[in-house]
Formats: C-alpha cells, structure tokens, sequence
C-alpha cells in the first residue's frame, strides 16, 4: 500500500508566531522559557496539522536555520563561540546574527555573525558551515532527542529529518580553502552515532537530506557519497535519501547503487527520472515521489497525477511512497487565512496545510480506489478548469504581444559610444558624476502615512501629499548636497516588488502568505497568476513632480522584469521566460512614459537578476539568454539622448560578464564597497565598455565613511575602469538607514568626488 509522508513544514507559524517571539526574545521583552514554549507549541501545532500522513517529519522545526541546527547537532562551533558559558540556544543565536562589538564590549567583546548564503536555488538562507582542516566532530544529539520524545507523546509517527554529510561539508566554508570533503573521516562516526541514538528510540525512518545531487558534482563529491553510505549502511534506522529542488541527471546511476533503504525524487522536476530510477534500483527499495510542488502555491492536478500514479501503486505495492517535491519551508501556511483574497484566485491556490490535503486524497485515492474520493477530485478538477479558462488569467492582447516581439524591441538605436555622447551633451554632468541607487530613508512617519491610507484613514489626495511632501524634503537635501543626478527617494514604495505588482494587472496579493527567509525574516512574495499588463502608468505622476523641483536630472526609478519575477510566486502553466517577456513589455511601457515626461535618466533595477541562475551550469545560457532579452525590452526603446542605468546590488559578475555587457545600460552601478574594488577586475578584464558606477560606500553598516577612504576606492577603480567612464554612489538604496547617518555620508561622498576632480 503506497505511503505518503512529509519532508518538512514551514516553521514560522500561520501568523508568523516564531517571528514575533524570537525577535521579542532577542530584545529582552520575552523570557527564554517564552520562545521555548512558542516553539513547542508551534511544532504541536505543525505535528497536528499533518496528522493523517504514515510518518511525519521531525527536527525540521528550527529557531533559526537548520543548517545551524546541523552544526550544533555535530558538534561543529567556530571557535569563536566555544566555551561560552551561558545557555546554548544563547550562543545558538551568537552564531546565527554575531553580537556587535560596541554593545558587547563589557562582556564578551562581541562576535561575528556566522555567514549566511542562499539555500540552492530557492529565497532561504542558511548560516553557512565554518571547518579549519582540524575541525572535530563531537554528537550532541540534544534537540533532535527532546524533539522526538516530544513527538511521541503527542503520538506522532516520527520520521526524524538531518542533512546528508555530503551536502553539509559541501556547503560549508574551509578556513584554508582546503577541502571540505577531507573532514568525511572524522565527520561519518559523528552521523553513526546519531543515528545510533535515534535507533535506541525506536526510530524505524530517518530522512536524510542531500540536495547535493541534484548540482553537477564533482569526483570527489561523488566518491564522498560512496564512502559515506557504505559507512553508514549498518545503521540499524533505515536511511531515506532525499533529494529535491531538481534532476539527478548523471548522479542518477549513483544514487541508485548508494546502499540506503528509501530514495526520495522531486517529481515536479524530475518526472522523466522516475522510470530509469524504478529500473535501476534493487527491488527492495522503497521509491518516495515528490509529486505536490513544494516551492509554488498552485493546486495540484490530482487526476492526472492518479492517471499517472495507478499504474505506478500497481507496479510498486508496498515500495511506493508519496510526498510533496521538497520540504514545505518554501510555501505560506495556510490558505484558509486568506479572508481577502480575490475568490477566483483563491480557489486556484494551496499552500501548505492544503498541499497536505492533496496528499491525503493521492493517498485515500491510490489505497481505496477513486470512488473514495469523487468528491475531492471533482472540486480538484473544477477550480482547475476555472483557472484554465478564466479571462482574468487569460489575456489575448497579451499574448499577441509577445507572439509579436522582435528582437529589434531591444536594439538601441546608435551603439554606445554614440549614444554617450549625445547624453553627455544632453545632461552636463561633470567628471565623476554623483548619484543615489533610489530610495531614501523610509521614515516612521512614511510607513504611518501608507498603513493609514490601507486603513482608509488617510485619503488619496492627503497620502499623495505626503509623499508629496517627503520628495520635495529628499530633492532638498540632495540639492544642499550638490548631488548630480537626483532621485525622487522612493518614499511611496513598500517594497521594490510589490509596489509594481500592485499596479500590474495579473498580480494578486496575499495577507499572510509569509515565506521564511533568514532567521526570523520574512518575505511575502506577490503572485503571479495571470498574462501581465499595465493598465495605466505607475511612476510617472512622481517622478515628474520630483523632476519639477529642480533643474538637475531626475532619474526615473524602475524594478526590471527578470527581478520582478524572481521574487514573485509565479505560474506553472507557461514557462517563466513567457511570464519575463510579458512583464518586460509592461515595464517597457512604463520606461517609453517616463521618457515622453521629459526624464532623461532611467534606472531599471536586476538585483535579482543573477540569483536566478539554475543550479545546473548547463542551463545557464538558456536563462540568461532571456532574462537579458526581457531587460533590453524593457530599456532600449528609448532614444539616444536618454540614459538607461541598471543596478544591481551583489559583488559576483565573473560568470556572468557576457550577459551583463549584453544588456547594453548606459550605467551600471554595482555594490563594491566591500570588495576593495577587486571585483573591477572582472570588468577590466572583460573590457566592459559602458559606464560603471562602483558603489564606494557601504549602506549596509552605520558607519559614516570618510572622504579619504571614497576617494582611495575611487582611484582603486580607476586603475581598472577608465576614468571618464566612472560615476560614484553608494552600493545600494538606503531606505533602511537614518537620515543623521545619511546626510553626513553622501557629504563626505560629494566632497570625494569634488576631490577627484580637482586632482584630475
Ligand atoms: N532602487 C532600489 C532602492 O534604492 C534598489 C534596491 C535594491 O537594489 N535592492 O532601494
Ligand atoms: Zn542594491
């Protein structure tokens, strides 16, 4: 009889409880037994909710990260951080957010932040690993244990979930740059051990985590994958080995010898694996498919999952386990929270507690037949066809519009070198030019003024005066501040995302459809349900106010099509690259209306641009190819005498050099601060041949940067960038810092730019 189970629930609660208690805790307004509580009861709760499933995953619940939970279940502290005397979780947390040095300089002199980087190719961050070729391993099995006894009382059938060694060396960091796989030997004890402890408690299952394979690996990962599960396979637990976010591809021949009880596949992207998989692996293997997708909100089609897996049931019996693709970390709570949500939509959506639901009914269906379930599939099968069919989400103008695209939408009229010129004639800027990446403090009052217009509290016309009011204030300051090129600050945004979405036909927005980004951090991606388009413009009104304020250029503030669409949910029933152009045509109108409103600089933001790279390197042409031909659309309609700026806030263009010179932006500005301009070199040795603006302060921090430091970067720069092609700026927007921190800064950093004039 086929078995469904869970990889994972989301931990930050329907109404984002942990967040609340950890950041309570970390304040001090919440007591440590609190949190504690919050989170037992939060894991009831999660346990509860998936109730009905054969085994149900536990230790996935985490108060920060589970890589971190790996680090501390192995034993594996940086030394920074060992032999701290306070209570674990304290020092859990020193880890996970660092401690700053000034607030700690009576007790522990502070410590650093463990470093934290994005999980595969999805929005989470995990805290990454530290190893020195020294590192021991040492078990303290504590949290798993508690967890799992705590399980069991509640009469939960407990599948305790770790990370995979492979996976976990891997992602962490060595000291020396050595390699990490060098550590299996003292590390494999460790995992046998632990899986020992877990035998002793009767645990029948344990899913073991390596993601890993499903990214191109390398010999010795692979023979590192051998090793460690030989080793492992006397565990008296039975091991599920579980990949997901992908295709095993040529790890599959690998993964089907490795001597584990259980394999798991993600069969949202690795559908045409299953039947080489079933071929290859020795008959006693249980084979788990993630067949409900873990990483977008849509409904399932459950009948043609079941035309799919009858046979499948038939052909495996008992070996044949059902699951969602990956963990459920990567999807909201609970749709029934959602009291506002346009009807039709909603009726299209299930996030986790629904995708749960789904399983349930595979699973009734594949056990006692589809009569069992008639019910469930009709309702299944109706909102489908409403989806399929509804004009909402069907747009034909639409779609003869990218039908009818040509790729002289995204041509410039004249190349480069033409195109400077008439701008420099056009906006007279000096040597150096001065800039902003966008956005100015978002002020208190700012984010009163826009939770009160949402209320209703506030009307139209008096929130358009206070914004009104807030630009007028940053067109003053920058002015006083003898900025070059001005923005209009941004204050009517909450978010660079979803303030586009909420003017794009084809977006829709949830209230609680929270998704843990890093720690207690959250983000609630819009959703992309429908064929995009602009019923009318969104930014002009502002910037061609800002623009009347002064006789400086106003630099025009866009999120580009490629960002918009990797921060949002989007949709499964048209390739992304579809769902790119169309934004990219909508955006394209916005920069053509900005144009004809007499802005003569524009700025389309990527930031997201390069973390949508796929995992495999073989993809990588295909999405770039159209993530850059969705910007040029976006961008090159304009004429020669209107500047085009990019910006994009990471410091790792090597791989993607080709791709960003393709996009053809007259100015790009990067974040570099942090780098010592090394990253330049990318860019020298490439010959970049636009305008680059080298972001020569560090907005992240509160520091105030002195003019001497800007004016060193600068000539750092130049050493690698031709002078007359540089612009200075900060490395980001600087919505999340103080106007007493940011006057002082963009002072000091006009004074550098007037320096290097002067020496020039
Ligand atoms: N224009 C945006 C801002 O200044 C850019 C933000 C970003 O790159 N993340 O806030
Ligand atoms: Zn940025």
């Amino acid at each position: 009889m086929t078995r469904i189970h869970n990889l994972g629930f989301p931990r930050i609660g329907a109404r984002r409880e942990l967040k609340f208690a950890l950041e309570g805790y970390w304040k001090g307004e919440r007591s440590r037994d609190e949190l504690l509580q919050t989170g037992a009861e939060l894991r009831q709760r999660h346990w509860q909710a998936q109730q009905g499933l054969d085994l149900i995953p536990v230790g996935d619940f985490s108060f920060y990260d589970q890589m971190l939970d790996m680090s501390f279940t192995l034993g594996n502290l940086p030394a920074r951080v060992q032999g701290f005397a306070g209570d674990e979780l304290d020092n859990y947390f020193r880890v996970a957010r660092g401690r700053s040095a000034q607030a700690h300089a009576e007790c522990c002199g502070g410590v650093a932040a463990g470093e934290m980087t994005k999980w595969f190719d999805t929005n989470y961050h995990y805290i990454v690993p530290e190893f020195t070729a020294d590192t021991c391993f040492t078990l303290n099995p504590r949290r798993l244990l508690d967890q799992l006894s705590e399980a069991r009382t509640a009469g939960i059938k407990a599948k305790p979930v770790i990370i995979g060694p492979v996976t976990y060396l891997s992602l962490g960091k060595v000291k020396d740059d050595s390699n990490p796989l060098a550590l299996l030997e003292q590390l494999l004890p460790v995992y046998a051990e632990l899986l020992e402890a877990l035998a002793q408690q009767g645990v029948e299952w344990v899913q073991i985590d390596e993601p890993i394979l499903v990214t191109d690996l390398s010999e010795t990962q692979q023979a590192a994958l051998e090793y460690s599960y030989a080793t492992l396979r006397n565990s008296e637990v039975k091991l599920l080995l579980t990949s997901y976010f992908g295709q095993l591809q040529d790890n599959l021949p690998l993964v089907a010898r490795l001597p584990v009880a259980g394999v798991h596949l993600d069969c949202i992207n690795a559908r045409n694996e299953v039947a080489e998989l079933i071929e290859r692996l020795p008959s006693d293997r249980v084979i788990s498919l993630g067949v409900i997708n873990g990483r977008n909100i849509w409904k399932s089609d459950l009948t043609a999952l079941l035309d799919w897996l009858e046979p499948l049931a038939a052909q495996l019996g008992d070996r044949l386990w059902l699951a969602p693709s990956c963990s459920l970390l990567h999807v909201p709570v609970d749709l029934n929270s959602e009291d506002q949500l346009d009807a039709d939509v909603r009726s299209w959506l299930a996030f986790a507690v629904q995708k749960l639901d789904e399983l349930r009914v595979l699973g009734r269906a594949l056990r006692s037949g589809r009569d069992s379930v008639t019910a469930e599939l009709a309702e299944n099968r109706q909102a489908l066809e409403s989806r399929r069919t509804s004009p909402r989400v069907h747009n034909p103008a639409v779609r003869d519009a990218v039908a009818a695209l040509k790729p002289a939408l995204g041509e410039r009229r004249s190349p480069y070198a033409a195109r400077a010129a008439v701008q420099a004639a056009r906006l007279q800027l000096p040597a150096y030019p001065t800039t902003t990446i966008g956005s100015f403090p978002q002020t208190a009052e700012i984010r009163q003024a826009r939770r009160q217009f949402k209320a209703g509290e506030l009307s139209a016309v008096d929130y358009r005066k206070a914004m009104e009011a807030e630009i007028a204030h940053c067109v003053r300051e920058q002015e006083a501040l003898e900025l070059d090129v001005l923005v209009h600050g941004e204050p009517e945004r909450n978010d660079m995302v979803e303030y586009f979405g909420e003017q794009l036909e084809g977006y829709a927005f949830s209230r609680f459809g929270w998704v843990q980004s890093y720690g207690s951090r959250c983000v609630k991606p819009p959703i992309l349900f429908g064929d995009i388009s602009r019923p009318t413009p969104i930014t002009v009104e502002w910037s061609r106010y800002a623009q009347s304020l002064t006789n400086k250029p106003m630099k025009g503030m866009l999120t580009g099509p490629v960002t918009i669409l990797n921060w949002s949910f989007v949709r499964d029933d048209q390739p992304r690259a579809d769902s790119c152009r169309q934004l990219a045509l909508a955006m394209r109108g916005e920069v053509l209306d900005l144009e004809k409103a007499g802005i003569s600089v524009i700025q389309i933001d990527e930031a997201a641009l390069r973390e949508g790279l796929p995992l495999r390197q073989s993809e990588w042409k295909d999405y770039l190819d159209w993530a850059v031909e969705s910007f040029r659309i976006t961008a090159n309609g304009v004429a020669d005498e209107t500047q085009i700026h990019t910006h994009m806030c990471y410091s790792e263009f090597n791989d993607i050099m080709q791709a960003i010179a393709n996009m053809d932006a007259d100015v790009i500005t990067i974040e570099t601060s942090r780098s010592d301009m090394e990253l330049l070199d990318a860019f020298d040795h490439f010959q970049y041949p636009n305008e680059i603006g080298p972001g020569v302060y560090d907005i992240h921090s509160p520091n105030i940067p002195d003019q001497a430091q800007m004016v060193e970067l600068m000539r750092k720069a130049a050493e690698r960038v031709p002078a007359e092609r540089l612009w200075v700026n900060p490395d980001c927007g600087l919505k999340t810092r103080q106007w007493p921190e940011v006057t002082p800064a963009l002072r000091n950093m006009v004074a550098a730019a007037q320096a290097l004039r002067a020496a020039s």
